[in-house]
């Protein structure tokens, strides 16, 4: 239960002492890799160590792949009517609101996440997921084709059967949710990969569904080396469809796996570098400056989506920049689990050498850096960067093509709209953009124009589990949440009757 009084003490306290499950969560019982190996869970608030995690390795896929082949084959869960695979799945939802405090603590330690976030965001969003996925599963009816009288053709949707859902660490909890939710309400069995500087909640949202009534075998967990477990994933023959949540290099990998092996199905969710289009007339500076800002602040930055390159017309560039670098200074980092913390750390100490090695990158590049650009915070043996503005940036430069995945802003300057998008277009990501304007025919002219699977308007990083999220180009294919996630974890068959007198 949700204890809003807790002090950053209190929290402090508790992580001393919480004991996480750290095994492999296999056919509905938690074991350990068949090696017996395990590797160090690091917290990114202060380098400690959570737990020694299982570190599963092909054999382990192997046992996992078939305890899900054998729960999908025998119809345990797939097979159940639609109304009681509804109630496992709400059941499951209340179960993780029931226990928002530790996984809230659990994620804020492995990611490095304010506990401000995950008790507001993280957990009560994964929640919803399930709880949403769960009430469709009695709402999402089949056809009957047009074929005429002498016939009579159905149009059903089935499960595909086993799935390997592999996620990244930025929004374990949340990712994880999308891909289950989705995943399980449409009766497959999965296999989950959380990333290796996250392990925690996935196994925990593991054991939660078996305590829900979740059959053993119909959700898996194998924790390990992406390039071991996901790879084996990706190239087992008992797996028939990947769902994929990370970086382009690792979604090509995959492809790569895949094509050499079988045919099977996949949908990758990729890296973004999304572009944040202020015109002349966008109106209220203030309120542009705090979205952007948060845009790109918000979770330290490592946000797919995360508005990472503002692209400003000149008449308003020097005002928006002063106020979003005026926000970037007041939130500082700070102590994760303390519930005042707006900013919390880097996941570990190798990611925050990437997002500042961009950073000196940059500079050496040409840019002007207004605001952060050095560690904080060293004393604590954590990982922190502040809010970091990058400006005089040209398009063609790598820290306005590569994903920094830190709250790193670009600023780059247009004269004309035709500019602007061209700007904003030229990258090879394409999940979101934003555009800002009071103009409404310009608004919906560059929204069609622009190559986003997501285009925010005067808005930016407004979500919601009933529409659609996923990207163009080379931020992948497929799509997670909303109903028309649901295709992708489904296959169409159709069936004939045949009507005639003989
Ligand atoms: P990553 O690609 O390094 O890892 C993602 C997952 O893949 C992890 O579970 C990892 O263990 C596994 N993995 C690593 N190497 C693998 C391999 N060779 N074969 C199979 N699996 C492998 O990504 P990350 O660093 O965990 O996450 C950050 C990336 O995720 C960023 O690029 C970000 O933009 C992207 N992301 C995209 C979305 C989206 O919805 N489009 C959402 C969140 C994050």
């Amino acid at each position: 239960m949700t204890a809003p009084e807790l002090t950053a003490a209190d929290w402090i306290a508790r992580a001393a002492t919480i004991t996480p499950s750290d095994e492999l969560f296999i056919d509905g019982r938690s074991r350990p890799a068949a090696s017996g190996r395990t590797f160090a869970d690091i917290a990114g608030r202060d380098g400690s160590l959570i737990a020694q995690v299982a570190e599963g390795d092909a054999a382990d896929v192997d046992g996992a792949v078939t305890a899900a082949r054998r729960a999908f084959d025998d119809g345990r869960w797939s097979n159940r009517k639609p109304a009681e695979r509804k109630r496992v799945l709400l059941r499951l939802a209340d179960l993780i609101r029931d226990h928002v405090d530790e996984l809230a603590l659990l994620e804020s330690l492995d990611a490095g996440k304010p506990i401000r976030d995950t008790l507001a965001v993280d957990v009560p969003s994964a929640a919803t997921t399930f709880q949403w996925y769960a009430e469709t599963i009695d709402k999402v009816y089949g056809e009957v084709g047009p074929t005429g009288p002498d016939a009579l053709s159905l149009v059903t949707r089935e499960p595909i059967g086993v799935v390997a859902a592999i996620v990244p660490w930025n929004y374990p909890l949340i990712i994880s949710a999308w891909k289950l939710g989705a995943a399980l309400s449409t009766g497959n069995a999965v296999v989950l990969k959380p990333a290796s500087q996250t392990p925690l909640s996935a196994i925990r949202l593991a054991e939660l569904a078996v305590e829900a009534g979740l059959p053993a075998g119909v959700l898996n967990v194998v924790t390990g080396p992406g390039a071991v477990v996901g790879s084996a994933l990706a190239r087992h023959p008992g797996v028939d469809k990947v769902s994929f949540t990370g970086s382009t290099p690792v979604g090509l990998s995959l492809m790569r796996d895949i094509g050499e092996t079988d045919v099977k199905a996949i949908t990758l969710e990729l890296g973004g570098k999304s572009p944040q289009v202020v015109l002349s007339d966008c109106g209220d500076l203030e309120a542009a400056a705090s979205a952007i800002g948060w845009g790109i602040f918000y979770n330290g930055g490592q946000t797919c989506n995360a508005g990472s390159r503002l692209i400003v017309h000149r008449s308003v560039r020097q005002e928006l920049v002063e106020r979003i670098a005026a926000l970037g200074r007041e939130l500082q980092p700070g102590e994760p689990l303390d519930p005042a913390t707006r900013l919390g750390a880097m996941v570990d100490g190798s990611h925050l050498e990437k997002v500042l090695g961009y950073v000196r990158l940059g500079v050496g590049e040409g840019a002007t850096v207004i605001a952060g650009g050095e560690r904080v915070m060293a004393e604590t043996g954590g990982f922190y960067v502040p809010p970091t503005i990058l400006d005089g940036v040209d398009n063609g430069w790598r820290v306005a093509r590569e994903e920094i995945f830190g709250p790193v802003l670009t600023v780059t300057e247009f004269e004309d709209e035709a500019d602007a998008l061209a700007i904003a277009n030229d990258t090879h990501f394409g999940l979101a953009a934003g555009i800002w304007t009071r103009d409404v025919t310009k608004a919906h002219r560059m929204a069609r124009a622009m190559r986003a699977g997501v285009v925010w308007v005067n808005t930016f990083d407004t979500a919601d589990i009933t529409v659609p999220f996923g990207g163009f180009k080379q931020s992948g294919f497929g799509r997670d949440k909303g109903l028309h996630a649901l295709d992708g974890y489904t296959q169409l068959k159709t069936t004939w009757f045949d009507l005639t007198e003989r």
